[in-house]
């Protein structure tokens, strides 16, 4: 079983368990929204796999037990990715944190499930980037410094896996392994797209940043890598535990002249830096916080991803080639 079947992330993962031949069990929102499901049902048409939809909502207490029915593995990536919301509790904590609960309160109640595997997130190991001025990060680091307040969606992410592994801790039928996976790039197979993966490419080349993007450091992924990650600690017994999934660490000007390197000729992109105290000035108007450009813009991430290349054998996708992918589907140009 699969939730957020009608996400970004989901989509692929999807994708890989269908050309694998599985049977999937896709609780959705709304299992009557065609446009939603149109691709995954292409995807099954073309593929040896099937799928079965199930309605459910983080919210609805018990609404993935009927979906989990018979499953030996739950993969759940439903949440939302926003950035920019109104009322952050609302909005970010209530959808992770008590959809985690609520789906894995479902797992305990459903025996035939003997693997749990949640999308978290790097955000859950590391809030901002100043924390990198004490060392590398890897999967022993909990994120300590989000709240509601400061990061809200970081301070989301860290909430629901902890819970996660709380409810884990508290029985012994079934393994729990996360993927934390950084920034997500590269081309989606949804044509809704909700991620703010997506808005962060579009805004790269809207000409909002024309005079320049500030280095607010990140690092990045492709979304097929993100997917295989899923499949191999899905179906493998011993891979358990936490996992940062990221290629390379990088930062929003990075990304930009990366993506200029095949589209600069036509589209706005950022080539100049914005130094931090003109961010750090305009923040206000641009629609950023303070603290959070003072603690981001100006200190390069250091994420140790080598669990994902040791055990998951993971062979990362070249950041360049994801954003110019990504680059061209958002905006419908030839690669
Ligand atoms: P997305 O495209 O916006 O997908 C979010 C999914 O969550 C959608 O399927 C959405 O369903 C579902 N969802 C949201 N609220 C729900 C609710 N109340 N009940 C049921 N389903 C609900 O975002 P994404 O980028 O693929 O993110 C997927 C996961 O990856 C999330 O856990 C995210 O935190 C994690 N992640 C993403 C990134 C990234 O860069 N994209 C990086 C690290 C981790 P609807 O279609 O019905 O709205």
């Amino acid at each position: 079983m699969i939730t957020g079947a009608t996400g970004y992330v989901a989509g692929w993962i999807v994708k890989h368990f269908l050309d694998n031949g599985y049977t999937l069990h896709l609780p959705v929102r709304d299992p009557d929204n065609l446009k939603k499901l149109s691709h995954l049902k292409e995807l099954e048409k073309n593929s040896s796999g099937t799928i079965v939809f199930f309605k459910a909502d983080l919210l609805k207490k018990d609404s993935y037990l009927e979906s989990m029915q018979g499953c030996d593995t739950v993969i759940h990536t439903a949440s939302p990715f926003k950035t920019k919301v109104k009322d952050p509790q609302k909005d970010l904590i209530e959808p992770a944190l008590y959809g985690t609960e609520n789906v894995l309160n479902s797992v305990n109640q459903t025996p035939s499930v003997k693997k749990v595997v949640v999308t978290s997130s790097v955000v859950a190991i590391v809030g901002d980037s100043i924390e990198f001025q004490s060392g590398p990060k890897d999967e022993s680091h909990w994120n300590n410094t989000s709240s509601l307040l400061h990061q809200p969606y970081n301070y989301s992410k860290t909430l629901a896996e902890q819970k996660a592994w709380q409810i884990y801790e508290a029985q012994n039928r079934w393994e729990l392994a996360t993927i934390n996976p950084s920034l997500v790039l590269g081309p989606s197979l949804n044509e809704q797209v909700t991620s703010e993966s997506y808005n962060i490419i579009k805004q790269l080349g809207s000409g909002e940043l024309k005079f320049g993007a500030p280095k607010y450091h990140f690092a990045a992924v492709d979304v097929r890598d993100v997917a295989i990650a899923h499949f191999k600690v899905a179906i493998q017994d011993e891979l358990k535990g936490r996992f940062i999934v990221s290629a390379d660490n990088t930062n929003l000007l990075e990304l930009g002249r990366l993506i200029a390197e095949r589209f600069g000729d036509k589209y706005p992109l950022p080539q100049k830096e914005l130094p931090k105290w003109l961010v750090w000035g305009l923040a206000p108007i641009i629609g950023l916080k303070r603290d959070v450009v003072a603690k981001n813009v100006g200190h390069p991430w250091q994420l140790d991803n080598s669990k994902s290349l040791t055990e998951l054998k993971l062979e990362y996708r070249d950041l360049k080639q994801s954003a110019q992918e990504f680059f061209a589907q958002v905006y419908n140009e030839k690669i």
